[in-house]
């Protein structure tokens, strides 16, 4: 067989998963980033406190997926938080999920959550279903945070019947697992072996896949030839700001673009000169505005009293444009989550990462939305013409999608598809 030449679009944990697939079975890999770094959404600040903080992927999803080996390869280790505890703020009350399950005021949010997965529906958002349940207000709040924010959106957005579909199929979502060192660290057994074959500020401007050989032509103007093309920038630069793909993509390729859900969102990282939230806390759902903080320092070496706030889909829009000052607007809530001005006074500095002004990424991570159906992840996921390939999270079909262990296996697909004989 000749040497395949291939362009990998994106260094993110499927690029770089393809890339490195390719590259073990000897085609000629180029992989072009348009950052100045490796990771995509796994990225972390240093220096801020005495331990790293993650802005993006924070945590490793059961222990039954393709990120252990890369655990085991890059030496680093993973931790479960059996001593801490998630607690739940609701009218003016702080109690720990443990005790707020023994009680009756939250019942209905957890069989809502327990039975979620035998849903069947009409095309409703989570929302309308917990309206059409008449859940109290309370459990609205508990499920905005818990499920709202952990697709990375709100209720309003998230689809039923998609999110139903998720939890049945996704038996690991209890376990969840940190890293003690930066959670970049568990790409390097991947970025070790196609260091040499990245350029960093490389955008792609323009995708041509008609011809005998692909052409990728950067933002400068150059152009490369490759026999195949990897494309795995996110659902929402394909939907607010993709290359120029020559042929147009077809129209169900659109379709499916426009039609699984990828919203805003932002941590906030604020450090404080004392802790005034119980020790064991981990999450913490909450009844304001602000769904939901936690502590990120759990676990790694460091003393620096840190919370991380996170706002996403709806909400995180109407922050941006009420344009609020966002560290005081998280702060108020947590004067008013934990009494008087005790965050206020308390604070020293935050950092705000605001995944949505990411310029290559647009946001927080794919969900679905209530028309959403697996066929559209099937037709993102489609090649074009044996030549022009898709990976990334949200190409994902096994319901692991906006995790890192589904960006892995959808660049490593994505290779095999590149490599089958044709
Ligand atoms: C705040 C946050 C928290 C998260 N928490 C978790 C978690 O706890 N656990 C978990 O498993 N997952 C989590 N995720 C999701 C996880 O980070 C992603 O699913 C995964 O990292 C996506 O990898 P990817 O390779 O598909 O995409 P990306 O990481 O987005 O990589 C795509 C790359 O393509 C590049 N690119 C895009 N367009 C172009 C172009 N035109 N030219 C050149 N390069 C381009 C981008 O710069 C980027 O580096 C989180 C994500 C966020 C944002």
């Amino acid at each position: 067989m000749s040497v395949k030449s291939v362009i990998v679009i994106g260094a993110g944990a499927a690029g770089l998963a393809a890339a490195e697939r390719l590259t073990g079975a000897g085609c000629a890999v180029t992989v072009l980033e348009a950052s100045d770094r490796a990771g995509g959404r796994i990225r972390h600040l240093e220096g801020f406190a005495d331990f790293p903080i993650e802005l993006g992927a924070e945590e490793v999803h059961g222990l039954e997926n393709c990120l252990v080996p890369l655990v085991e390869s890059a030496g680093v280790e993973l931790i479960r938080h059996e001593t801490l505890h998630d607690y739940i703020r609701y009218d003016g009350k702080l109690i720990s999920l443990e005790s707020a399950r023994a009680g009756e005021d939250l019942r209905e949010a957890f069989e809502f959550v327990d039975t979620v997965s035998r849903f069947e529906g009409p095309a409703w958002t989570v929302e309308q279903c917990i309206v059409a349940r008449h859940l109290p207000g309370h459990a609205w709040h508990y499920l905005d945070s818990r499920l709202g924010v952990e697709h990375g959106t709100t209720l309003d957005r998230l689809g039923m019947r998609g999110f139903a579909g998720y939890e049945r199929n996704w038996q690991l979502r209890e376990e969840n697992y940190t890293v003690r060192e930066p959670y970049v660290r568990l790409l390097d057994p991947l970025l070790d072996k196609v260091r040499d074959r990245i350029r960093y500020g490389a955008t792609v401007a323009r995708i041509e896949w008609g011809g005998p050989l692909a052409v990728v032509r950067l933002a400068g103007g150059e152009d490369l030839r490759a026999d195949a093309v990897i494309f795995t920038g996110s659902v929402a630069v394909l939907r607010d700001a993709p290359p120029e793909f020559s042929p147009a993509l077809p129209a169900e390729k659109r379709e499916a673009i426009t039609s699984i859900g990828m919203d805003g969102g932002m941590k906030i990282i604020l450090k404080f000169d004392r802790r005034f939230w119980p020790e064991d806390m981990y999450f913490l759902h909450s009844d304001t505005f602000w769904p939901q903080f936690w502590t990120p320092g759990k676990g790694r070496k460091g003393k620096a009293h840190i919370l991380t706030a996170f706002v996403s889909g709806t909400r995180a829009d109407f922050l941006r444009q009420l344009e609020v000052d966002l560290v005081e607007f998280a702060l108020g809530e947590l004067d008013r989550i934990f009494g008087g001005r005790v965050a206020s006074e308390h604070f020293e500095e935050a950092y705000v990462a605001d995944w949505t002004t990411e310029p290559f990424v647009r946001g927080l991570y794919s969900f679905p939305l209530a028309h959403t159906e697996p066929r559209h992840r099937e037709a993102l996921a489609a090649a074009l013409g044996g030549k022009l390939f898709f990976a990334g999270e949200a190409t994902d079909l096994d319901g692991h999608s906006g995790t890192v262990h589904g960006a892995i296996e959808s660049g490593r697909r994505a290779a095999g598809e590149v490599l089958a004989p044709s």
